[in-house]
């Protein structure tokens, strides 16, 4: 309890240090969404140093977080000259404003880098926090980062912006309903984190993983993940005591880690920690890759958060659990007992259905990156395809209004285990699947094409600004309505109606849905650059606008910084391969055929009766491969290369996809192939079996 928050600047920190009416001022910013008062910024910086300084830090830092998809900082002492010395000084000025060089960072072409300007603007809604690195402590200060021209260069602002619309609309909802004391609504968001660790020396020897944070070769090893025997396994005691280290470094920076386990594949685990609203939750998420990473290294492991590190075996994503919940107190998708009688329910419900069937290319769209094109769609997260899930319950009432009104809800009632000695448990009024991409789980929906290694900030801000934009459609066709439950009837009825299709309770994984999707006339976009594109479509342009989310620019600036990085990726990717081939696996297979070849002169000098059939086979085969892995890694060059000199963007992606990507897999093959013919002294690279199960 002591530990939990010890590292920030939160409420009951501010309620000691600040004089009472600065922090009444503060907390109605914080809890209200009032403007932030100026004047203030003085009297809160001083206590902020103050505190900051008693707990050792010596620099403050502006946090912000870039369309790098992490964070930046730069550090600045408190320090300021005197004439007899020194003072420590931290002004309200620097509190609220800081200009970093922008330069360096991503901006799409927003600003020219000869106007290099970039600003960030203190967020107090997200508590100030020390980090402590060996014996250096740093006031951290969550910050918006915006060009000189107030446009959004990072990954909060638009956040922000796309929680103040859900709010406005979800709070004209609740009025119809006669919750006129709501003045806001927050998103909330629970997100769980997948990564793997691996031997820190192994991956000082593997530059894939160095260089691309996934391994570009490598033959699966004998056993993977089959056995089903790591799942929720016993966790083993380093693990354990690196888990124990990463809690409690989020304990004291109060994020509240709460489940921990082991994963699917070998060498993989999850974190998760209580939902919060979503500003905070997304700094949080942030805060929880770090320190995976950072406590890793001092237990002599590497963090792994690519999103596919090992081909053969699970890759790693990140459920973004999903809700909303209104300032007294409602979570807006709690169904309560008779859902069927929820009116309200039933609308937040249908307004989050008809928003994922309207912009199911969009939230395609936001889990778009390199890594997670090799998990979408393989056998072990959710297909490239968009669909909700439900459960029976939810899906039998939306079958009832889709009739006429729904009069029922399916109930459940007990579990009988059948041993006496052991609790009757009640059942949930529906099971859960785990093959959605957009699950409904109680009182919530779990979005699980996430990437491991995202900021969860992008695919919030979609699911905020486009059910903001459905809550809006009902609010403007009910808020002058006469007749409000006839209206409200008949508008769920044509919008269950209008978006069932989205609604798929079956096994996604299975070939059957892809099918049946299709004649849906569900999107199915399975590579990274075309699922770019839905981010600069008419209707995306259209609601980015609407709520002030994104103006055109924006958006055709984050376009362009996605290409880019997909690009890039691919470049690294491809460069490192090749590096590789050249530099280790093509001289180690010849090193070793030049030994087999010497074994059978050898052994054919002492006596030219003695069978090397043995050593011949391998010698041909040898030969074989490696004539096939130079081939191939000159195609890979090759590609490259063509795919380096085309000039439009997105042509450039589109090419890096469907030929850098395939001749990368075919070179992999060819490595791999080597890799299980010669001899493990020889092999320059740890195999999987090291990378996977050594820990
Ligand atoms: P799973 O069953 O998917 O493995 P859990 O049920 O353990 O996951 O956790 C799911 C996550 O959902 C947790 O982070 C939890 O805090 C979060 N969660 C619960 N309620 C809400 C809510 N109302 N809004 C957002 N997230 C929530
Ligand atoms: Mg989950």
């Amino acid at each position: 309890m002591e530990m939990f928050g010890q590292n920030v600047f939160n409420q009951s920190v501010m309620r000691e240090k600040l004089p009472k009416a600065v922090f009444k001022n503060l907390k109605k910013t914080i809890d209200e969404g009032l403007p932030l008062d100026p004047s203030i910024a003085d009297v809160v910086a001083a206590a902020m140093k103050e505190w900051a300084v008693e707990r050792g830090a010596t620099h403050f830092t502006h946090w912000f977080q870039p369309m790098t998809g992490i964070t930046a900082e730069k550090h600045d002492a408190f320090l300021s000259p005197t004439d007899s010395g020194a003072l420590l000084e931290f002004s309200g000025k620097e509190l609220v404003k800081g200009e970093p060089d922008a330069s360096s960072f991503p901006s799409g072409g927003l600003r020219a880098t000869f106007e290099a300007r970039g600003y960030t603007a203190w967020d107090c809604t997200s508590p100030a926090f020390l980090r402590e690195e060996a014996d250096v402590v740093t006031l951290c200060i969550p910050t918006a980062f915006c060009s000189y021209t107030g446009e959004a260069l990072d990954k909060k602002v638009p956040l922000l912006r796309s929680m103040e619309a859900l709010s406005a609309q979800a709070v004209r909802v609740l009025k119809l309903f006669g919750n006129t004391d709501v003045t806001r609504v927050t998103s909330t968001v629970g997100a769980e984190q997948e990564y793997f660790l691996v031997d820190k020396s192994f991956y000082l020897q593997r530059p894939d993983l160095m260089m691309a944070g996934r391994t570009l070769f490598g033959a699966m090893s004998s056993k993977g993940q089959e056995m089903e025997d790591h799942y929720f396994g016993s966790i083993k005691e380093r693990v354990l005591s690196y888990m124990k280290e990463v809690n409690e470094e989020l304990w004291k920076l109060g994020v509240t880690a709460k489940t921990q386990h082991n994963e699917v594949a070998p060498g993989q685990f999850e974190i998760a920690p209580i939902f919060e609203n979503t500003n905070i939750a997304t700094d949080h998420n942030q805060m929880v890759m770090e320190v995976l990473k950072r406590v890793a290294l001092r237990h002599d492991m590497v963090c792994l958060l690519h999103e596919k590190p090992f081909a053969g075996v699970n890759g790693s994503g990140k459920h973004n659990n999903w809700s909303m919940s209104s300032n007294d107190g409602q979570n807006l998708l709690e169904p309560g007992h008779t859902p069927h009688e929820n009116a309200q329910f039933l609308t937040f419900l249908m307004a989050t259905i008809k928003a994922v069937d309207t912009y199911a290319g969009l939230l395609r769209c936001s889990c778009a990156n390199a890594g997670n094109d090799h998990r979408l769609g393989a056998n072990e997260a959710p297909p490239a395809i968009i669909s909700v899930f439900l459960g029976e319950q939810l899906a039998d009432i939306i079958d009832q209004i889709v009739k006429g009104v729904a009069k029922s809800s399916s109930m459940s009632g007990h579990m009988d285990i059948g041993v006496s000695t052991l609790p009757s448990l009640p059942k949930d009024a529906t099971d859960r699947n785990r093959t959605s991409p957009f699950a409904f789980t109680g009182n919530k929906f779990e979005f699980r094409m996430l990437g491991s290694s995202f900021s969860i900030s992008g695919p919030n801000i979609i699911i905020n600004t486009i059910i903001a934009q459905s809550l809006k459609e009902i609010a403007d066709a009910l808020e002058n309505s006469t007749n409000f439950d006839a209206d409200l009837d008949k508008l769920l009825q044509e919008i269950a109606k209008k978006h069932q299709r989205i609604i798929f309770n079956g096994n996604n994984y299975s070939d059957e849905w892809v099918q049946e999707a299709a004649k849906r006339g569900l999107p199915n976009i399975p590579s990274t650059p075309d699922a770019l594109k839905e981010l600069v479509s008419k209707e995306a342009v259209e609601v980015f606008a609407a709520h002030n989310v994104f103006n055109e620019k924006e958006v055709h600036a984050r376009y362009e910084i996605m290409v880019e990085q997909y690009v890039k990726t691919l470049n690294i990717e491809a460069l490192t391969m090749i590096d590789m081939a050249n530099h280790s696996i093509i001289p180690t297979a010849i090193e070793y055929a030049t030994t087999v070849a010497a074994s059978i002169n050898a052994v054919t000098a002492v006596s030219t009766k003695l069978d090397v059939s043995t050593q011949k086979e391998l010698l041909e085969e040898l030969s074989d491969k490696l004539a096939a892995m130079s081939a191939n890694t000159k195609a890979l060059e090759k590609a490259l290369e063509e795919a380096m000199n085309i000039a439009d963007a997105e042509k450039q992606a589109a090419a890096f996809r469907a030929n850098v990507f395939a001749k990368m897999l075919e070179l992999r093959t060819t490595g791999d192939a080597l890799e299980k013919i010669i001899a493990a002294k020889y092999w320059p690279l740890p195999t999987y079996r090291e990378m996977l199960f050594v820990l």
